[in-house]
């Protein structure tokens, strides 16, 4: 529920109702607004703690918190999250610029990402994606490089300056990919694996959370409560596209979850339009859409050769396509109030 106090209720006041949460062994969360704070209090209802709560002194009202995910939700927290990201702190969420990050699906060689990474850094991106570890379907493809290929990312960053995003696909290994990326992604596969949500939520480093293939907003939400649940608010949304009955595509791309998404949490929202369609000719109109529709920013797959990229050539772009997409992203992103 969240407790909303009077405007002049006294800081005591707020004080003995975190008292009472907690006492009653409810988690809190306190909002101090400009006019007046409200707390979130987290946790299973019991009924009698309503009714203590709703007496204490500078108590306004009560509000049930009717989603349920609670902490990602904008019941509890109606502002924005602006998660700082990579060496620059660049901002993802509210009404910032968008972010673009763009590279190849997995790490394959170090002329291969540094490449990538100049293209994306030349381009006006902010991050350069690449898979150390990858989460194969099969497990005679390519499973990637593993701490090699953090290696090359944490160079690949410090010659550009780009946000460094890969996966991590264990918990063994979080603390391990923490020390060289600058954000986590828990992959589509992984999202219900809620050890591993722990496992990040307990890091200091920021986390991409994509879809899982047959999730609904509730799930995810969900999955982005263990994050948060675990100490970490910073927690940004990726929709991969889902699971369905259609064969022109890998995945179906459903857009509308990105206003749907922003009506329910505060996370800030990226789309995937590579695995959200798994062909390259689709990259930048997806793109496009996404930001048209209100994205925070997209992460695609770019690559020096997709001809001969180990993994998902096919739903890569080139430098050259990058570059030509970069303008009109831009003026989308001028057209619904936001910059690059
Ligand atoms: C990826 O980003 O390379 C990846 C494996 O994505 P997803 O988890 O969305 O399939
Ligand atoms: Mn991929």
């Amino acid at each position: 529920m969240i407790i909303v106090m009077k405007p002049e209720a006294t800081k005591d006041q707020v004080q003995h109702v975190v008292d009472l949460v907690q006492e009653f062994g409810l988690q809190e969360q306190v909002i101090v607004g400009t006019d007046r704070t409200v707390i979130a209090a987290i946790g299973d209802k019991r009924g009698h703690e309503k009714q203590a709560i709703e007496h204490a002194a500078g108590v306004e009202k009560l509000v049930p918190i009717l989603a349920p995910y609670k902490r990602a939700s904008t019941e509890v927290k109606p502002e924005p999250t602006i998660v700082k990201v990579g060496p620059k702190g660049f901002p993802i969420g509210g009404s910032g610029p968008i972010a673009m990050i763009a590279g190849p699906c997995a790490v394959e060689s170090e002329e291969q990402i540094m490449a990538s990474a100049r293209a994306a850094a030349a381009a006006g991106c902010m991050g350069l994606r690449g898979g150390a570890y990858k989460p194969r379907t099969s497990p005679y493809s390519f499973q990637g490089m593993q701490e090699e290929g953090l290696k090359l990312l944490a160079a690949a960053r410090d010659e550009t300056g780009l946000a460094v995003f890969t996966e991590v696909v264990s918990v063994a290994t979080v603390d391990l990919v923490a020390s060289y990326a600058d954000v986590l992604q828990v992959g589509a596969r992984n999202m219900q694996h809620y050890p591993l949500l722990e496992a990040v939520g307990r890091c200091d480093k920021p986390v991409l959370l994509k879809r899982g293939l047959a999730s609904t907003l509730d799930e995810w939400l969900l999955a982005a409560e263990y994050i948060i649940n675990a100490g970490n608010p910073n927690v940004i949304l990726c929709e991969r596209g889902i699971r369905a009955y259609e064969d022109y595509v890998r995945n179906t791309l459903p857009l509308a979850a990105v206003p749907a998404l922003k009506a329910r949490t505060h996370l800030p929202v990226l789309v995937d339009p590579s695995h959200g369609t798994g062909h390259a000719y689709l990259i930048a109109p997806m793109t496009r859409a996404a930001i048209a529709c209100g994205a925070d920013g997209v992460i695609l797959e770019m690559h020096p050769d997709p001809e001969h990229a180990l993994s998902d050539g096919a739903q890569s772009i080139t430098p050259a396509d990058l570059d030509e997409l970069m303008p009109s992203v831009a003026a989308i992103a001028n057209a619904v109030g936001r910059t690059m």
